[in-house]
């Protein structure tokens, strides 16, 4: 059973050194204690600290929620590397489900986290429907996952190649069965405006951030388990200051994983016997490249959020003749992920061939810019892994969404919060994304992973 942070708290409520009331500017050195340290400061770790403080009912003293993060700079997070998308074609109940709650969070996402007297938010949402093209071969999964879709709501249309070829004169549709199209809910927006508002809202609730690299934790073991069945409890969170051998014990009640590509490594930390953290958290970084181009007689303005028979995929980006798009590589080719250079062999010889098959135009497309970034992957299932470590019992994920966890964050966050506060899920239920299915080896796919 999952204990509720009231049952966990290990301090007062009233604050230990370097505490930082709601309002006032975050102190960069991390506090002795907190009652939730989440590790890692992308749209997830935020995600979670913001809704801890909304259903904590944003009590006076309420519990201190500090959130760490390594890379104040974000250079190599997900989030802010990541395409921007929303969408609710996904094969999995739980990922539309998530997708259909963000999508209502993000519409009303000044009453969540607009802050007073501050500027309104605008995360400059571009809707778009995505487009699922589908061979021969694919056609019965994309029609099946369209009716579990529409099932839990979403608004999704099935086009034939002929109506396909009505609605998007300008591509090539000779190899296509049938398509799904998003007609609602679906389109993209700046992930780094998302990730600040749940940052800034979140401090204004009490908050504290710090920056920091949580590289050990100090356990002291459960001696009341039946022989055999290891667990134990995280006491102190090490934050290491950048650039300085120095480090800070922070005690606290829970610890949050929400370190994103990095989220198995940091089940590796110092201090955390192996035998603990079997199985392993199977969360790696992926490198993934994105390429900008420009093609005055493209699509334009109609362009849909477009995932090709062949995995790749591309966007309009603006309004002047210029794309961004990329690929996943087959698992056999997969790039060294030690450092995030761009391969611009992969654009020419393996994605723009397949652009140009599918719209003709880009035949004459000229490159732009490009980048990579990580995905935060899954190997197992491709799927975010939530709530409790089944040994570590005072630890918590919100990591490895694999490509759709920009969108997911408001959803998922919540979540771990509901289990944090309230002890079960209550909005979603997301049980299924939980560490089970790992020890039980039955992974839980999802198709639509771009
Ligand atoms: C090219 C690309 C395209 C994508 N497109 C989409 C898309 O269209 N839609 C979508 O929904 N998702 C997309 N994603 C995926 C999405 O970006 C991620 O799933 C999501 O951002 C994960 O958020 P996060 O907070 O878990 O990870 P991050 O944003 O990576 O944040 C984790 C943070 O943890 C910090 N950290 C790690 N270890 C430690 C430690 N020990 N101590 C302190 N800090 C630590 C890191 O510095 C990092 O800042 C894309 C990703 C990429 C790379």
């Amino acid at each position: 059973m999952v204990q509720t942070l009231r049952d966990q708290l290990p301090s007062s409520g009233s604050g230990g050194r370097g505490w930082v009331p709601p309002g006032t500017l975050p102190d960069p050195r991390p506090p002795d204690e907190a009652d939730v340290v989440v590790v890692g400061g992308g749209v997830l770790g935020w995600s979670v600290a913001y809704w801890l403080k909304v259903l904590e009912g944003q009590r006076r003293h309420g519990m201190k929620v500090l959130v760490v993060e390594r890379d104040p700079m974000y250079s190599r997070a997900s989030t802010v590397l990541s395409a921007g998308g929303i969408r609710q074609q996904f094969s999995l109940r739980e990922n539309i489900q998530m997708s259909r709650f963000s999508a209502s969070f993000l519409r009303d996402i000044n009453e969540h986290l607009g802050v007073p007297n501050e500027p309104p938010i605008d995360i400059q949402f571009q809707p778009s429907g995505y487009l699922f093209l589908a061979s021969p071969q694919q056609a019965a999964a994309l029609e099946a996952t369209v009716q579990l879709q529409r099932e839990e709501g979403a608004q999704v249309a099935l086009l034939s190649p002929t109506q396909l070829k009505m609605k998007f004169p300008w591509m090539n549709t000779e190899d296509v069965a049938v398509a799904s199209y998003g007609l609602e809910d679906e389109g993209w927006f700046d992930p780094w405006t998302l990730l600040n508002a749940f940052r800034r809202k979140a401090i204004s609730l009490g908050v504290q951030s710090c920056s920091g690299e949580v590289r050990a934790f100090v356990i002291s073991a459960n001696h009341m388990m039946p022989p055999g069945q290891l667990s134990a409890r995280i006491k102190y969170v090490h934050v290491h200051m950048p650039d300085s051998i120095e480090y800070q014990p922070v005690a606290c009640a829970i610890v949050v994983n929400a370190a994103g590509a990095w989220a198995g490594k940091l089940l590796e930390a110092e201090g955390l016997p192996r035998a603990l953290c079997r199985p392993p958290l199977p969360i790696q970084p992926r490198k993934r490249y994105v390429f900008t181009w420009h093609c005055p007689n493209g699509p334009g303005l109609s362009c849909p959020f477009l995932v090709d028979t062949s995995g790749a995929y591309f966007r309009r980006d603006g309004f002047a003749g210029n794309y961004l798009g990329g690929m996943s590589p087959p698992e056999e080719e997969e790039p060294d992920p030690s450092d995030l250079s761009v391969d611009h062999d992969y654009f020419q010889e393996q994605i723009w061939p397949r652009l140009a098959q599918r719209v003709p135009a880009f035949e004459s497309l000229r490159v732009g810019g490009s980048w990579a970034g990580y995905y935060d992957y899954n190997t197992f299932d491709q799927n975010g892994v939530l709530g409790p470590h089944p040994r570590l019992e005072n630890m918590f994920l919100a990591a490895g969404f694999s490509g759709h966890g920009l969108q997911h964050a408001p959803a998922a966050g919540r979540a771990v919060a509901e289990l944090l506060v309230k002890g079960r899920y209550e909005t979603l239920d997301l049980r299924r994304l939980g560490w089970d299915r790992l020890v039980d080896g039955e992974p839980l796919k999802e198709q639509g992973v771009v």
